[in-house]
């Protein structure tokens, strides 16, 4: 029998008409013949009031006991719920995390799911019941309630939809889909009708608060169809789905997303040598501490500056740590700023398509907004800019690649039929062979999944030097490159000391001289020029919330001696550019690194 998750989100239990409400729409589900789970988060603002409870007796509650405390919340939700679904006449069952055998790591309140036992949901599953399953919390292993973080129940959500092979996972909330960019922020954001895992991971993580980004890694790990849609009309929301499903025609850029907590520290004239990025992240993620941006560009005259951010929370204990490093890697100095934030865009027509960094930079210039930071993926594009003009920068982003004029109904609304079969949900056939029993899960759910590291030598580098930082400047170099019909694939820029910066990018061998050329005439300072480089990079899920991946990157690097001259972070993949003669042997290193076969 076909199984369905159903999440309602806060705003959609706020009151008892709303969780009726949600109840009517589990039983139609249920009457349409399909077993329904249902995964509900905390009523309304309750989170937030627990939050402040705790603040009240104390300023530094323990981690253990806010989890004790913020899990009740999701507890009055399901039996409320489970209430609600019975007086209407159906059979429903609640459960806690704990009941369902949820099992997490111990980091209380950012716990990681490790395993889910299954049994006890397939069993009121099969007696005809609705299951209503607390969603952002489970036990560790001593029994200890743990939360999954802020917006976590997303993520119990699709984990669940994983595990049972539901065919989907409907998230209803208080918006009627993913929006090109937070309606909130920009009312004239469109609907995006459907959208890949890969630019929804993204999305969420460069601030789109609609979805916990953890729920896309499972989504994406397990190929589950999500679909986010409104609480409150029945109008089709947005399917996030893979990637083959998601290819809409001309479309370059599929959302913006602004991260405003961000605080950004520098460290100045570190040596350029081997070794010197993996000893500074190291220090950092010996204190736990989620790095987020990383931007090293190409050394002068032996140093470099390498410059991340981490979120404002995080910003005093990582000045310490970072000056710890700099003295330790021989740096001269580190500097920081607070009150920064992250614009981006995001689309997988990005990967083809020439001059999305060029609009970028110009819709910023046109407004006035210095760019301090720039890093780039394939599918995105990341500029840190001032706090205070962050939500005018997204805006301006947003209208640049006129994602208000969008319109979705030139095609056909996506539907589930049309979607490709989904080979790698855990479905009990791929498990153990067969089809009668949902599966339990491998342990470690969560855990990382590095799928390759990839090697491309097409590429060389060029680098501008003493670039003036003022507004206009990356956006006339791009635009020149991009009328050269040449197409670029890293930019790299760090933020400027004594009002100069260097703006490092990459593009295919063949057109190397000729960008320099091009962007020669653009520039007041040095241009150099690295026909060929090797660009090296670690694909998987999962990657900037794990912290470590970078360091256990850029740790085997330098213990092979090769040195690290660009740097590029994104959800999905970490790039790093290094010296072409040693290509070959930084990919079995970090094959070796990740334990991948060779190919
Ligand atoms: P829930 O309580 O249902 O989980 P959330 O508040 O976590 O709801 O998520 C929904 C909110 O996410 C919306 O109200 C919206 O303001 C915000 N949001 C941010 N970015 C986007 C986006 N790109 N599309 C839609 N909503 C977004
Ligand atoms: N109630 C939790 C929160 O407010 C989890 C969630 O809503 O997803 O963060
Ligand atoms: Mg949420």
């Amino acid at each position: 029998m076909s199984l369905l998750v159903q999440k309602f989100g806060g705003t959609s239990v706020a009151d008892a008409e709303k969780i009726l409400a949600a109840a009517r729409r589990a039983i139609q589900a249920h009457q349409r013949g399909q077993q329904v789970l249902v995964v509900v988060s905390a009523r309304g603002h309750t989170t937030d009031e627990l939050v402040e409870m705790a603040k009240e007796i104390t300023a530094y509650p323990p981690a253990r006991e806010m989890d004790m405390l913020l899990s009740t919340g999701e507890q009055i939700s399901v039996a409320l719920m489970a209430m609600a679904i019975q007086a209407l006449g159906v059979p429903a069952i609640s459960f806690t995390g704990a009941q369902i055998g949820l099992v997490t790591d111990s980091f209380h309140t950012k716990a990681r799911i490790r395993n889910i036992s299954t049994d006890r949901m397939v069993q009121a599953l099969g007696e005809g019941k609705i299951v209503i399953v607390a969603g952002f919390q489970g036990i560790d292993e001593n029994y200890n309630i743990t939360t999954l973080g802020r917006g976590g129940s997303d993520t119990t959500a699709v984990a669940l939809a994983a595990v049972l092979g539901a065919d989907a996972c409907e998230i209803y909330t208080d918006v009627d889909g993913v929006y090109t960019t937070d309606p909130r922020v920009v009312p004239e954001a469109r609907k995006i009708d459907r959208i890949s895992y890969d630019e929804m991971l993204e999305l969420a993580s460069l601030g789109a608060g609609v979805m916990h980004s953890r729920s896309i890694e499972f989504a994406k790990k397990y190929d589950v169809p999500i679909h986010v849609r409104s609480s409150f009309s029945d109008a089709p929301g947005t399917w996030i789905v893979a990637e083959a499903d998601a290819k809409r025609l001309g479309v370059t850029v599929t959302g913006a997303a602004l991260a405003k907590d961000e605080a950004r520290i520098t460290i100045l004239g570190a040596p350029d040598r081997p070794g010197i990025v993996h000893s500074l992240f190291h220090t950092i993620a010996a204190n736990n501490i989620v790095v987020d941006m990383i931007v090293q560009n190409v050394a002068t005259e032996g140093t470099t500056e390498v410059s991340f951010t981490v979120a404002t929370g995080d910003l005093a204990e990582t000045i310490l740590a970072a000056e710890a490093a700099a003295k330790a890697i021989g740096a001269q100095a580190v500097t920081h700023k607070a009150e920064v934030a992250k614009v981006s865009v995001v689309g997988l027509g990005m990967r083809t398509h020439t001059g999305v960094a060029t609009m970028m930079f110009e819709a910023l210039a046109l407004e006035g907004i210095n760019i301090e930071m720039i890093t780039t993926s394939e599918i995105k594009i990341s500029v840190l800019v001032d706090r205070p003009i962050a939500a005018e920068a997204l805006r301006a982003v947003h209208r640049a690649f006129g994602l208000e004029g969008w319109e979705n109904s030139v095609e056909a609304p996506f539907t589930l039929e049309k979607s490709r079969v989904r080979t790698k949900r855990l479905t009990a056939d791929a498990v153990n062979g067969s089809s009668a029993t949902p599966s339990t899960p491998p342990p470690g759910m969560e855990e990382l999944v590095i799928s390759g590291v990839e090697l491309d030598e097409s590429q060389g580098r060029v680098t501008l030097f003493d670039v003036p930082d003022q507004p206009g400047y990356a956006g006339r170099v791009f635009r020149k490159i991009a009328e050269a019909g040449i197409f670029v694939d890293m930019i790299v820029q760090n933020i400027s000391t004594s009002g100069k910066t260097h703006l490092s990018f990459t593009v295919p061998s063949g057109s190397a001289e000729r960008a320099a050329e091009v962007a020669k005439g653009e520039g007041p300072g040095k241009v150099s020029l690295e026909p060929k480089i090797a660009k090296l990079s670690v694909l998987g899920v999962g990657m900037r919330t794990h912290t470590g991946v970078a360091t256990r990157m850029f740790g085997a690097l330098a213990a092979k001696g090769i040195n690290i001259a660009l740097i590029n972070t994104s959800e999905v993949r970490i790039n790093v550019a290094t010296d072409s003669s040693r290509g070959r042997e930084a990919l079995q290193c970090l094959r070796e690194t990740f334990a991948l076969p060779e190919e």
